[in-house]
């Protein structure tokens, strides 16, 4: 007997489902696209209605545009989307990645030879974050997992340690009269930052890129230090003592540099990186940064292990990153059915995409 036809398949557009009519955060513009979450290889303009969860609407239509047509579904409500070769069930689960970020689990009402329940995770994060809600387990019998870390040499440290050595790191950086900069991806990554931060040290200024979606987080209700932007009169307030949260392709531009302080009080300026990728310090466009700090918005690999065991999965399908690694080890140690899922998006590429800040690319690491 033929194995059934799979529920969700990669294609060249993106994660397609059988019935229904949609993609999972499809490539190119699609009509019906559910997506997991805002960052650029997850969701991409001009599709024709957009479906995602609730606390992650306001930053999809900053992102995708006024006009874009976004569906917002509450964590945990079931819906369906039907076309002529059947119909789907969805509901959104937090997966703690970034603000809005959702798993999507899926299952077939009608029309599909495939039954079991499919959760297709996006990215994902286990470790506590202050700007979105935790990941939580769906039971499932298919679990799409990334593993842009999925290698047992990611293990990270407890996200309060390193914002403690982020702020240990500015309190030096401020008495030396030297202006603090740390780099961040300008969704999730910079806010998270931000959380962190011990506004009692100094003032803290934002670029532009991070500044336009601070308005989102906080009609999500995310607490935030307050911050300005780092440009103008607010410079002269900034230099020596302050923090700048920027996106790394910041790094070397004039405006950067014209936040430093002055060489009266000491002067100067210190850099630092906050990403995952910072736990292997070869990356040589890295290199150029006084500081790195590790703090990744994507599970390490203890956290990828328990949330495949947590979902009861038998079948887990690995995609992003170090995937082969990952697949084989799930097969072989843990027993379970696993399988690659191959995808547009390389593991550099994800990589690359963290060093940018406009809005059209791809999702911080
Ligand atoms: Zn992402």
């Amino acid at each position: 007997m033929m194995p059934p036809k799979p529920l969700l398949r990669p294609t060249d557009r993106g994660l397609a489902c059988a019935v229904g009519g949609l993609l999972v955060d499809p490539w190119q513009p699609a009509p019906v696209a559910v997506v997991t979450h805002a960052h650029a290889d997850h969701a991409c303009r001009g599709c024709g209605r957009y479906y995602c969860a609730a606390a992650g609407a306001g930053v999809l239509r900053t992102r995708m545009g006024a006009d874009a047509e976004i569906h917002a579904i509450e964590y945990g409500t079931r819906f369906t989307l039907a076309d002529e070769s059947g119909e789907a069930e969805l509901s959104f689960h937090p997966a703690g990645h970034v603000l809005g970020s959702a798993q999507v689990r899926i299952r077939a009402m009608r029309g599909a030879q495939d039954d079991r329940v499919w959760v297709a995770s996006g990215d994902y994060a286990t470790l506590p974050n202050p700007t979105c809600d935790a990941f939580e387990p769906v039971a499932c019998d298919v679990f799409l997992t990334e593993s842009t870390f999925g290698l047992p040499i990611y293990r990270w440290r407890p996200p309060a340690e390193v914002h403690a050595r982020i702020n240990d790191w500015w309190r030096e950086n401020a008495g030396a009269g030297r202006t603090s900069v740390v780099f961040a991806y300008g969704l999730g990554k910079a806010q998270r930052v931000l959380a962190g931060l011990d506004a009692s040290i100094g003032p803290i200024g934002v670029h532009g890129a991070v500044d336009g979606l601070l308005g989102d987080y906080a009609d999500a209700g995310v607490a935030l230090p307050e911050t300005v932007r780092a440009v103008g009169e607010h410079k002269a307030a900034l230099k020596g003592r302050g923090m700048i949260v920027a996106p790394p392709s910041t790094m070397g531009t004039p405006w950067l540099r014209s936040l430093a302080g002055g060489r009266r009080e000491g002067g100067g300026m210190r850099t630092a990186m906050a990403s995952g990728w910072m736990a292997v310090r070869g990356r040589r466009r890295w290199r150029s940064v006084d500081a790195g700090f590790v703090l990744s918005d994507h599970a390490d690999w203890p956290g990828l292990l328990d949330a495949i065991e947590r979902t009861g999965a038998r079948s887990i399908g690995v995609t992003h990153g170090s995937s082969e690694a990952l697949a084989r080890y799930v097969r072989e140690v843990r027993g379970l059915d696993a399988f690659v899922v191959p995808t547009r998006y390389t593991a550099e590429d994800d990589a690359n995409a963290e060093s940018d800040d406009t809005p059209d690319d791809g999702g911080g690491a």
